[in-house]
Protein backbone atom coordinates (compact mmCIF):
# COMPACT_ATOMS: atom_id res chain seq x y z
CA UNK A 1 0.00 0.00 0.00
CA UNK A 2 1.50 3.55 -1.15
CA UNK A 3 1.18 6.30 1.54
CA UNK A 4 2.22 9.46 1.83
CA UNK A 5 4.99 8.73 4.33
CA UNK A 6 5.85 5.71 1.97
CA UNK A 7 5.68 7.91 -1.37
CA UNK A 8 8.49 10.76 0.56
CA UNK A 9 11.06 7.79 1.26
CA UNK A 10 9.95 6.12 -1.98
CA UNK A 11 11.29 9.43 -3.89
CA UNK A 12 14.23 10.07 -1.92
CA UNK A 13 15.92 6.85 -2.57
CA UNK A 14 15.35 7.30 -6.25
CA UNK A 15 16.66 10.87 -6.02
CA UNK A 16 19.84 9.50 -4.37
CA UNK A 17 20.45 6.63 -6.93
CA UNK A 18 19.88 9.31 -9.75
CA UNK A 19 22.55 11.71 -8.37
CA UNK A 20 24.78 8.79 -7.70
CA UNK A 21 24.24 7.25 -11.35
CA UNK A 22 23.61 10.47 -13.15
CA UNK A 23 26.75 10.57 -15.38
CA UNK A 24 26.54 6.49 -15.34
CA UNK A 25 23.13 7.37 -17.29
CA UNK A 26 24.27 10.10 -19.15
CA UNK A 27 27.14 8.18 -21.07
CA UNK A 28 24.31 4.84 -21.49
CA UNK A 29 22.46 7.67 -23.57
CA UNK A 30 25.61 9.01 -25.51
CA UNK A 31 25.82 6.03 -28.17
CA UNK A 32 22.20 5.68 -28.35
CA UNK A 33 20.97 9.29 -27.88
CA UNK A 34 21.71 12.79 -26.87
CA UNK A 35 23.77 11.92 -23.38
CA UNK A 36 21.62 13.90 -21.45
CA UNK A 37 19.22 11.32 -19.68
CA UNK A 38 21.03 11.56 -16.36
CA UNK A 39 21.35 15.25 -16.41
CA UNK A 40 17.31 15.18 -17.06
CA UNK A 41 16.72 12.81 -14.11
CA UNK A 42 18.84 14.40 -11.75
CA UNK A 43 17.43 17.76 -12.51
CA UNK A 44 13.92 16.87 -11.82
CA UNK A 45 14.43 14.48 -8.79
CA UNK A 46 16.07 17.75 -7.19
CA UNK A 47 12.83 19.44 -8.76
CA UNK A 48 10.31 16.78 -6.66
CA UNK A 49 12.33 16.45 -3.55
CA UNK A 50 12.69 20.64 -3.43
CA UNK A 51 8.87 20.74 -4.28
CA UNK A 52 7.63 17.96 -1.85
CA UNK A 53 9.89 19.25 1.04
CA UNK A 54 8.62 22.82 -0.04
CA UNK A 55 4.60 22.18 -0.25
CA UNK A 56 4.65 18.89 2.23
CA UNK A 57 1.77 17.81 0.69
CA UNK A 58 -0.89 16.30 3.68
CA UNK A 59 -2.46 13.83 1.06
CA UNK A 60 -1.08 11.08 -1.05
CA UNK A 61 -3.08 12.39 -4.27
CA UNK A 62 -1.31 15.96 -4.06
CA UNK A 63 1.95 14.32 -2.96
CA UNK A 64 2.03 12.18 -6.42
CA UNK A 65 0.61 15.39 -8.72
CA UNK A 66 3.37 16.97 -7.07
CA UNK A 67 6.10 14.75 -8.37
CA UNK A 68 4.40 14.05 -11.42
CA UNK A 69 4.39 18.18 -11.97
CA UNK A 70 8.03 18.59 -11.35
CA UNK A 71 9.06 15.74 -13.41
CA UNK A 72 6.94 17.12 -16.65
CA UNK A 73 8.19 20.45 -16.20
CA UNK A 74 11.88 20.03 -15.20
CA UNK A 75 13.20 16.89 -16.81
CA UNK A 76 12.22 17.36 -20.32
CA UNK A 77 12.97 15.51 -23.53
CA UNK A 78 11.32 11.99 -23.73
CA UNK A 79 11.46 10.64 -20.51
CA UNK A 80 10.20 13.76 -18.93
CA UNK A 81 6.33 13.47 -20.26
CA UNK A 82 6.79 9.61 -19.40
CA UNK A 83 7.82 9.55 -15.99
CA UNK A 84 5.32 12.60 -15.34
CA UNK A 85 2.51 10.50 -16.93
CA UNK A 86 3.42 7.58 -15.09
CA UNK A 87 3.03 9.69 -11.76
CA UNK A 88 0.37 11.54 -12.85
CA UNK A 89 -1.98 8.32 -13.44
CA UNK A 90 -0.99 7.09 -10.17
CA UNK A 91 -2.25 10.71 -8.79
CA UNK A 92 -5.35 9.82 -10.43
CA UNK A 93 -6.49 6.29 -9.13
CA UNK A 94 -5.02 7.61 -5.96
CA UNK A 95 -7.80 9.16 -4.92
CA UNK A 96 -9.96 5.15 -4.85
CA UNK A 97 -6.25 2.94 -5.05
CA UNK A 98 -3.83 2.49 -2.94
CA UNK A 99 -2.33 -0.60 -3.64
CA UNK A 100 0.93 -0.54 -5.01
CA UNK A 101 0.28 -2.88 -7.81
CA UNK A 102 -2.90 -1.19 -9.12
CA UNK A 103 -1.08 2.41 -9.13
CA UNK A 104 2.01 0.88 -11.22
CA UNK A 105 -0.40 -0.55 -13.58
CA UNK A 106 -2.27 2.73 -14.33
CA UNK A 107 1.40 3.88 -14.45
CA UNK A 108 2.26 1.72 -17.32
CA UNK A 109 -0.58 1.65 -19.27
CA UNK A 110 0.06 5.79 -19.34
CA UNK A 111 2.99 5.25 -20.37
CA UNK A 112 2.71 3.15 -23.17
CA UNK A 113 -0.17 5.25 -24.18
CA UNK A 114 1.73 8.44 -24.15
CA UNK A 115 4.78 7.12 -25.78
CA UNK A 116 3.63 4.14 -27.99
CA UNK A 117 6.09 1.88 -26.88
CA UNK A 118 4.91 -2.12 -26.32
CA UNK A 119 8.11 -4.46 -24.76
CA UNK A 120 10.14 -5.19 -26.91
CA UNK A 121 11.08 -1.52 -28.63
CA UNK A 122 13.58 -1.45 -26.22
CA UNK A 123 12.19 1.49 -23.82
CA UNK A 124 11.07 1.99 -20.01
CA UNK A 125 8.26 0.01 -21.10
CA UNK A 126 10.76 -2.96 -21.07
CA UNK A 127 11.33 -2.29 -17.33
CA UNK A 128 7.90 -1.57 -16.61
CA UNK A 129 6.21 -4.36 -18.16
CA UNK A 130 8.00 -7.19 -16.29
CA UNK A 131 8.10 -5.07 -13.00
CA UNK A 132 4.45 -4.28 -12.28
CA UNK A 133 3.28 -8.14 -12.92
CA UNK A 134 5.80 -9.06 -10.19
CA UNK A 135 4.71 -6.90 -7.99
CA UNK A 136 1.27 -7.74 -8.35
CA UNK A 137 2.37 -11.26 -7.70
CA UNK A 138 4.64 -10.46 -4.59
CA UNK A 139 7.46 -11.38 -6.57
CA UNK A 140 9.58 -8.42 -7.45
CA UNK A 141 13.22 -8.79 -6.12
CA UNK A 142 16.11 -7.52 -7.12
CA UNK A 143 16.95 -9.83 -9.56
CA UNK A 144 14.01 -9.27 -11.74
CA UNK A 145 14.74 -5.41 -11.83
CA UNK A 146 18.11 -6.35 -13.35
CA UNK A 147 16.92 -9.08 -15.81
CA UNK A 148 14.36 -6.40 -17.39
CA UNK A 149 16.94 -4.09 -17.42
CA UNK A 150 19.89 -6.39 -18.97
CA UNK A 151 16.85 -7.76 -21.32
CA UNK A 152 16.88 -4.26 -23.31
CA UNK A 153 20.51 -4.58 -24.24
CA UNK A 154 20.30 -7.37 -27.54
CA UNK A 155 17.03 -5.37 -28.38
CA UNK A 156 17.42 -2.70 -31.76
CA UNK A 157 15.04 0.34 -30.21
CA UNK A 158 11.93 0.85 -32.15
CA UNK A 159 10.95 3.88 -30.62
CA UNK A 160 12.68 7.48 -29.31
CA UNK A 161 16.19 8.93 -30.31
CA UNK A 162 17.75 5.33 -30.53
CA UNK A 163 15.41 3.86 -33.04
CA UNK A 164 17.23 6.34 -35.66
CA UNK A 165 20.55 4.28 -34.86
CA UNK A 166 18.55 1.43 -36.24
CA UNK A 167 20.35 -2.33 -35.87
CA UNK A 168 23.07 0.19 -34.46
CA UNK A 169 20.66 0.65 -31.41
CA UNK A 170 21.47 -3.18 -30.72
CA UNK A 171 23.94 -4.25 -27.58
CA UNK A 172 23.54 -0.86 -25.94
CA UNK A 173 21.31 -1.01 -22.52
CA UNK A 174 18.57 1.51 -22.77
CA UNK A 175 18.97 4.69 -20.62
CA UNK A 176 15.52 5.20 -19.29
CA UNK A 177 14.70 1.06 -18.63
CA UNK A 178 18.34 1.83 -16.40
CA UNK A 179 16.94 4.60 -14.87
CA UNK A 180 13.30 2.88 -13.94
CA UNK A 181 15.11 -0.11 -12.62
CA UNK A 182 16.63 2.41 -10.22
CA UNK A 183 13.28 3.72 -9.29
CA UNK A 184 11.58 -0.04 -8.50
CA UNK A 185 15.30 -0.80 -7.06
CA UNK A 186 14.31 2.39 -4.54
CA UNK A 187 10.89 1.19 -3.91
CA UNK A 188 12.15 -2.39 -2.69
CA UNK A 189 14.80 -0.43 -0.30
CA UNK A 190 12.55 1.51 0.72
CA UNK A 191 8.86 -1.21 1.57
CA UNK A 192 11.78 -2.91 3.73
P1 LIG B 1 15.60 12.32 -24.97
O1 LIG B 1 15.70 11.02 -25.74
O2 LIG B 1 14.52 13.19 -25.47
O3 LIG B 1 16.94 13.00 -24.83
P2 LIG B 1 15.94 11.15 -22.35
O4 LIG B 1 17.34 10.93 -22.78
O5 LIG B 1 15.77 11.84 -21.05
O6 LIG B 1 15.12 11.92 -23.47
O7 LIG B 1 15.19 9.75 -22.22
C1 LIG B 1 15.41 8.68 -23.10
C2 LIG B 1 14.65 7.47 -22.63
O8 LIG B 1 13.25 7.68 -22.76
C3 LIG B 1 14.92 6.22 -23.43
O9 LIG B 1 16.06 5.54 -22.93
C4 LIG B 1 13.65 5.40 -23.29
O10 LIG B 1 13.70 4.52 -22.18
C5 LIG B 1 12.61 6.45 -23.01
N1 LIG B 1 11.71 6.61 -24.16
C6 LIG B 1 11.94 7.33 -25.29
N2 LIG B 1 10.88 7.26 -26.11
C7 LIG B 1 9.96 6.47 -25.49
C8 LIG B 1 8.63 6.00 -25.81
N3 LIG B 1 8.03 6.35 -26.94
N4 LIG B 1 8.00 5.22 -24.91
C9 LIG B 1 8.60 4.86 -23.75
N5 LIG B 1 9.83 5.27 -23.39
C10 LIG B 1 10.50 6.05 -24.24
MG1 LIG C 1 18.57 11.83 -24.13
MG1 LIG D 1 17.46 15.05 -24.91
Amino acid sequence: ELTTELLNKWMAAFAKKIEANKAYLSDLDTPIGDGDHGNNMARGMVAVEDALNAKKPADLTSALKLVAMSLISKVGGASGPLYGTAFLEMAKLSAKETDLAKLTEAALLGIKKRGGAEPGDKTMVDVWSVVVPALAKGELTEEVIQKAVESTKPMQAKKGRASYLGERSIGHLDPGSVSSGYLFSALLEVEG
